[in-house]
C-alpha cells in the first residue's frame, strides 16, 4: 500500500526553483535511497517533506496516508507519524537530552489523543534505545547535541526515532561523518526501528557504504530537482563505480 505519494513536486527557496517536478511513491515495507550529486535538492525534498518555513510549493501534490500533507503544519506531521533526522543536528543549549526527547514524545502522544509518558516510565524506554545504540546512559542527560561528536549526534538521533517510533523517517545524511563502528550500529538502529512491514523510510545519503548495513528496496537518483533514474539496490553500487554523471544523464 502506498504510504508516500509525491506527484510532480516543485518547490522553491527565495524564489529560487530547487525541486523541479519531482514524483515518487513510497510504499508501506519498503526503504527507498536517495543519491544525488552536491546541490541536487535532496536536503530540500526533506525539508519540504517536513514543512521547514521559508519553501515554498509552487505545484504538485503529496500525500501521506492519503491525506494532503502539505496541508499540515509541521508538527501535525510528526504526529501522523513522519520523523525527519537531519544532516546537521541543531544543538539546544539548556534543554536535556531526555526533556527534549520527553517532550517531543508526549507532544506526539497528546495531540493522537494519547496520555503522556510517566517521567519514569519514559527514562525506561530512553534507556533501553540508548542501550540498542550503543550510546553512553550520560548522554541522555547533557543538553540537546551539545559537545556530541559527529557520531554521538546520528546515534541521538537514532535513540530519538526509536522513542518516537514513527511510521515515517526521512534521514539526510545520517552516515556523514561515522566511523566504521557507528556506521554499522546506525544502520543496525535504522533496520531495527524502522524495518517493518507498516513503516517506510526515504534514506538520503551520498554513498553507497550505508547501504551495505540497510538494504534499500529501490534507489533514486535525484538531480536538478527531480528524479532522473530508480532502480534496485544494485543501482546504488553501479553509481559508486560510475559516478553520477554517467548515471544520471
Ligand atoms: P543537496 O542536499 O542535494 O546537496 P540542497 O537541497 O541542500 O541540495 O540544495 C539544493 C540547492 O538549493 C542548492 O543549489 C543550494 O545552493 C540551494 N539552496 C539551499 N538553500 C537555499 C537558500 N536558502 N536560498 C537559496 N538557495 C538555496
Ligand atoms: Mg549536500
Ligand atoms: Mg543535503
Amino acid at each position: 500500500m502506498t504510504m508516500l505519494k509525491i506527484e510532480n513536486l516543485h518547490a522553491e527557496i527565495d524564489g529560487k526553483e530547487i525541486l523541479k517536478g519531482l514524483s515518487l511513491e513510497v510504499a508501506a515495507g519498503e526503504i527507498h535511497a536517495i543519491m544525488g550529486p552536491n546541490g541536487a535538492g535532496k536536503s530540500t525534498l526533506g525539508y519540504v517533506l517536513g514543512g521547514r518555513p521559508g519553501y515554498e510549493v509552487t505545484a504538485g501534490s503529496v500525500t501521506f496516508d492519503g491525506q494532503d500533507l502539505l496541508a499540515l503544519e509541521p508538527h501535525e506531521r510528526a504526529a501522523a507519524g513522519m520523523f525527519l533526522g537531519f544532516q546537521y543536528p541543531v544543538e539546544i543549549p539548556g534543554v536535556s537530552n531526555v526533556q527534549f526527547l520527553r517532550e517531543s514524545l508526549n507532544a506526539q502522544r497528546g495531540s493522537r489523543g494519547e496520555k503522556p509518558l510517566s517521567g519514569a516510565e519514559f527514562l525506561k524506554l530512553a534507556r533501553t534505545q540508548a542501550d540498542g545504540l550503543g550510546l553512553d546512559q550520560e548522554m541522555l542527560k547533557r543538553p540537546v547535541n551539545v559537545g556530541f561528536s559527529g557520531g554521538e549526534k546520528k546515534r541521538n538521533e537514532m535513540v530519538q526515532m526509536g522513542i518516537i517510533d514513527p511510521k515515517f523517517a526521512i534521514l539526510d545524511e545520517t552516515d556523514s561523518g561515522l566511523d566504521i563502528d557507528a556506521l554499522r550500529i546506525v544502520g543496525d538502529g535504522i533496520n531495527r526501528i524502522m524495518r517493518k512491514a507498516d513503516k517506510a523510510v526515504l534514506l538520503i545519503t551520498h554513498y553507497q557504504r550505508l547501504l551495505d548495513y540497510v538494504n534499500p528496496d529501490k534507489v533514486h537518483v535525484l538531480a536538478d530537482g527531480r528524479i532522473v533514474r530508480s532502480g534496485g539496490a544494485e543501482l546504488a553500487l553501479e553509481l559508486e563505480r560510475e559516478g553520477y554523471a554517467g548515471v544520471a544523464a
